[in-house]
């Protein structure tokens, strides 16, 4: 088959066929700029403000009584958030609970899943993942008085961007407690086979744990039918929560109604909770891995945010990233196939996430040129340029300009005014 060039004709008509495309109006976007960088920091849409308004009045209307009595309770606002975030990850509503950030929650979930016995103490990770995963893990390790250089097992990268899943499984045998892993690497975009690390890790009796950071509000999951015992994510990436935007956490219901690791009030079974009884008794939801009083005003931005996931539906917007990531991919072979740059994100679509990943010498100067020309992308150290064409507020002809400014930037050599070096968050 021989692909048809790409014309802006060909985008237009993507865009005018596309059933996601009003959604683009939801969100606060600006005139000819092209914000590519929605899997770090999501855009902010009207009914997030407008849900954070809400609370905001509810304080202002009821001081004390906004728990219980405002339009939007907050004593109940984490379940509620649960509820809604769980049909995005093929979750039951009581798996889950808005909670926490990735690294807390990690903390917290590792203090209730890793329990080192006998022979069976080590903990299988990579050698990609995110820093603050790996922290987590080892002062998880540390805590239980073993030495993290002999217990944690990071599964190598042949190429440094991808993993093999079958790698993964050779590491597994009777020494290893427990598994984390991103569902989607946060550099590569590589989408690892949940279902099948899952599996294999249960036939050697290993819990596993996946970090959702850069799936959720991406893909549809089925934590659930998979079998997955925990599962963590932040909601300030895909899911527009809004900077410092509380994250969440998944518990499969097979282990629901213990105590968690790290206790608190709000560890508590609801109607128990203000009884202040020194022996907690635990919440037999999800609810029961909270600890201190949720963080309402950088939770209520979810309320309004989810509404527009469920609108759109998981499975339609896996459908466009894919075509919006598709698309790129071919744009940059049909203009850009001279300058050096290469494609570490996985090719085929069940295997990528929602962004791709650039290979290049000079990814921070191209970046900072990018900028300069209203395109906002991502720049991982050392040669990583990230970009993510976010489906519910990212068209088709917005791929198409990316291309062109950053085809007109590499014949033009505009990168070069720029230092390639990174700046102090990249
Ligand atoms: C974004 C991200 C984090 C950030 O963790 P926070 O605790 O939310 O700051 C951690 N891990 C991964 C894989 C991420 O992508």
């Amino acid at each position: 088959m021989t692909k048809s060039k790409i014309t802006r004709e060909t985008v237009r008509e993507l865009d005018q066929n596309d059933p996601l495309h009003a959604f683009k109006d939801e969100f606060y976007t600006k005139e000819k700029s092209y914000y590519m960088d929605g899997n770090s920091l999501g855009l902010l849409s009207k009914r997030a403000e407008q849900s954070l308004l809400t609370s905001l009045n509810d304080w202002k209307t009821y001081g004390i009584d906004g728990w219980t009595e405002g339009i939007e309770p907050w004593f109940y606002m984490s379940e509620k958030i649960g509820e809604m975030t769980a049909p995005l990850i093929g979750a039951k509503p009581h798996e889950v609970i808005n909670t926490g950030s990735i690294t807390a929650n990690l903390h917290q979930l590792l203090a209730s899943f890793y329990k080192p016995t006998g022979k069976r103490t080590k903990i299988i990770a990579d050698v990609l993942n995110f820093p603050s995963d790996i922290y987590a893990l080892k002062s998880q390790i540390a805590l239980q008085g073993l030495n993290a250089s002999e217990q944690l097992i990071q599964v190598e990268s042949e190429d440094g961007y991808t993993l093999s899943e079958d790698h993964i499984i050779e590491q597994m045998n009777e020494e290893v407690a427990l598994l984390l892993l991103p569902s989607v690497l946060y550099r590569s975009g590589q989408l690892l086979d949940i279902k099948r690390i899952t599996r294999a890790a249960h036939e050697h009796g290993i819990v596993v744990g996946f970090d959702l950071a850069h799936s959720i509000g991406a893909l549809p999951h089925q934590l659930n039918d998979w079998g997955v015992d925990f599962a963590v994510w932040c909601t300030y990436k895909y899911l527009n929560s809004g900077p410092g935007g509380v994250g969440g956490l998944y518990v499969n219901e097979k282990h629901l109604g213990q105590k968690p690791g790290l206790a608190g009030w709000f560890s508590s079974k609801k109607e128990k909770q203000f009884d202040m009884e020194h022996e907690l008794t635990p919440s037999e939801t999800a609810s029961a891995y909270q600890m201190g009083t949720p963080h309402i005003l950088s939770s209520a931005p979810l309320l309004g945010s989810l509404e527009i996931f469920h609108e759109a539906g998981m499975e339609q917007i896996r459908e466009k990233s894919l075509a919006l990531t598709r698309l790129m991919m071919n744009l940059l072979h049909q203009e850009l196939p001279d300058f050096g740059f290469q494609v570490a994100n996985p090719l085929e679509d069940g295997r990528r996430g929602g962004h791709i990943s650039l290979l290049h010498p000079e990814a921070a100067s191209i970046c900072k040129a990018l900028k300069n020309e209203n395109v906002i992308p991502d720049f991982r150290s050392p040669n990583v340029i990230r970009l993510a064409p976010i489906a519910l507020y990212i068209s088709f002809e917005d791929v198409y300009d990316v291309m062109f400014l950053l085809k007109d930037i590499m014949q033009n050599e505009k990168h070069k005014q720029f230092k390639n070096e990174r700046g102090i968050i990249a």
